[in-house]
């Protein structure tokens, strides 16, 4: 699997206010050059474009969901699901929005194992 990797521009304050909403403090906001999203799902994704943009250490963590028409700002939970087919110690937890559309972060090439 290849990841989507979309961008999109995010209105800073829109931003900030979400982020402040999810418990970021000031030296947690991006720069204002910085403020994209990074659609962080499989390329052949249906629906909206999905990235990370803030992860709180607890859950759930801030997500940014857009298209042509929306940004939309959610907090959802990891999706944690593991790759069954590989040895317990070397498997890493799917970090992807639950419920996310296309395969998990694991069968994704370039970040499967970092
Ligand atoms: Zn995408
Ligand atoms: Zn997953």
């Amino acid at each position: 699997m290849d990841i989507c990797r979309a961008t999109h521009r995010l209105p800073y304050v829109e931003l900030l206010t979400a982020m402040r909403d999810a418990g970021a403090n000031e030296s947690e906001y991006p720069k204002l050059d910085d403020a994209f999203g990074t659609c962080a799902l499989g390329e052949k994704h249906n629906g909206r474009h999905m990235g990370s943009v803030y992860a709180p250490g607890a859950e759930p963590e801030l997500w940014v969901q857009w298209d042509d028409d929306k940004i939309i700002y959610v907090r959802v939970p990891i999706c944690a699901q593991d790759d069954l087919s590989i040895p317990l110690k070397e498997r890493m937890a799917c970090w992807l929005p639950l419920a996310h559309d296309c395969g998990h972060s694991w069968e994704a090439r370039e970040w499967a194992y970092l």
